[in-house]
Order: C-alpha cells, then structure tokens, then sequence
C-alpha cells in the first residue's frame, strides 16, 4: 500500500499547500519558544524573561552594550581601541560590551561550566546588535561567517568550542530576523594546526610568536570578498590578525571580527 502523509489521509483529502504548512510551523515555533521564554528566568535576578532566554527587559537595558553610533558602526574608529589594538590586519571591529559582569562571568561558565544556554543566549544578542547595525546602514552583510577553531588536542578535552556554539546560534537567530536566506557558515574552513599555549598573561610579541603557522586554512573551497570571523573575547586580537593575514593571502578582501567582549587595558 501506498504511504501517505497522515494529515492528508485522516483530515484532508488533498495535500496541504505549502505556504500553508509554513504558516502553521510558524505559529507552532513561535508558541513554543514564547512558552519556553516563560518558563524561563533571568540569569541575573530572577524574574521571568520575555525575549531572550536567561535575560529579563529590565537586565537588558543594564547591559554595559557599546554604542555604533558615533563610531560608524566600526570599534575601529575608536582612538582608544585603535591604539590598544595597531598592528592589527582584521578591517572591522564588531563587539557586544566590554570583558566585564556579565559577560566575563557567562563566558566563564560557557567555557569551564559547560553552560551552553549561554552559547544560545551570547548569539542572540550578537544577532540582535547585527540587525540593528545593518538596518541603521552602518555595517555591510559578510558573504560567509567562521569561528575561530580550536586546536585537535584543545576540543577534545573541552568538547565544544565555544565560539562555534556562539556563531551558530548567531547565524540561526539572524535568519530568523531577517527573514533571509542563511549567511553561508563555514566551521571547517580554517584548521588550527599547532598545539599552542594559553594565551592569558601573554604579551601581544608573545602572542604572535605562539601562533605564528598556528592555523591552515581547508583546500577546495572558494573564498568570497568579505569574510566575518567569531570569537568569544578579543584581547590583542593577534589570533584573528593571525586568521585575516591568512584569509587575505587566499583572496579575502574584507574581514570583519565580531566577538562577544573586548578586553580592554585598564586606563
Ligand atoms: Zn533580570
């Protein structure tokens, strides 16, 4: 006998049209995520949440967020930052807050305490603050996004790479808001090929020593003018310069650094 969608055989004698279907899938999606948002409290106080699970309204708007307006759109084209970070051979300079509470303690606790609701939560704020920045025209949309890879060695002892979790959750959420077609999101294209130390407490000179030849980037695959790469903090930023000098060896034009925090020094 022949199998039939079971929809079509118990109530519809003709096929669902598909815009239809979507439409309901919609509504489904929404009610569900609007249910688990209600079940759902605030990471910082307790209350209940209503857009992003683990954060409430009123904790939002405490967040220490940066603010584009005045800097085109581009951390860059702040003096202070653009002295902390000279040498460095990324083109656009993308962060949500500074490395301070909450965000250095939810980092933490993605990273050491395996907490990947935070992973969902960091994504949908860097997609939130994305959308913005590109309907206020301040931002172009990248053609593909990557992570920063860890090494072998590193993921199997961790078993996540955090920036990864936050990218997906980044490129999903974004999708969503925008209704468009997914950014092509390319975890694989770029190989961390040396075993290198931790990088906390390294100068910016050791920092680039550690990861010189540090990463290799996959054959095959046609790169494209402008490229995104995700990270979780930005300190020095020289293991993304490490990754751009790479990308633009292989024909990247553009690449834009959007992380979660940037560390900076403390004047
Ligand atoms: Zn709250």
């Amino acid at each position: 006998m022949e199998l039939k969608p079971l929809l079509n055989i118990a109530i519809f004698t003709k096929p669902i049209p598909i815009n239809i279907r979507k439409a309901w899938f919609d509504k489904v999606s929404f009610l569900y995520r609007k249910t688990l948002l209600a079940l759902t409290c605030c990471d910082l106080c307790g209350l209940s949440c209503q857009k992003y699970l683990l954060l409430c309204r009123y904790c939002y708007h405490d967040l220490p967020l940066f603010h584009y307006q005045k800097i085109q759109g581009d951390l860059l084209n702040w003096p202070a930052i653009y002295q902390h970070l000279p040498a460095v051979s990324f083109d656009h300079l993308l962060c949500l807050a500074p490395h301070q509470q909450p965000f250095n303690q939810w980092i933490s606790q993605l990273k050491y305490n395996g907490r990947f609701e935070i992973a969902k939560l960091l994504g949908h704020l860097l997609a939130d603050n994305f959308s913005n920045l590109l309907s206020n025209q301040l931002i172009t949309k990248p053609d593909m996004v990557i992570s920063v890879p860890l090494h072998l060695s590193r993921w199997q002892k961790r078993g996540f790479n955090q920036s990864h979790l936050i990218a997906k959750y980044f490129i999903k959420e974004l999708c969503r808001i925008e209704s468009t077609e997914a950014t092509t999101y390319c975890s694989e294209l770029i190989l961390r090929i040396k075993k290198t130390q931790q990088q906390v407490g390294q100068s910016g000179a050791q920092r680039r020593k550690n990861l010189k030849n540090a990463f290799s980037i996959k054959k095959g695959i046609t790169l494209p003018a402008h490229v995104m790469l995700i990270d979780d903090v930005v300190t020095t930023g020289t293991t993304a310069s490490e990754i751009s000098s790479l990308l633009k060896q292989h024909g990247v034009k553009r690449v834009t650094l959007m992380a979660v925090t940037l560390s900076l020094p403390p004047s």
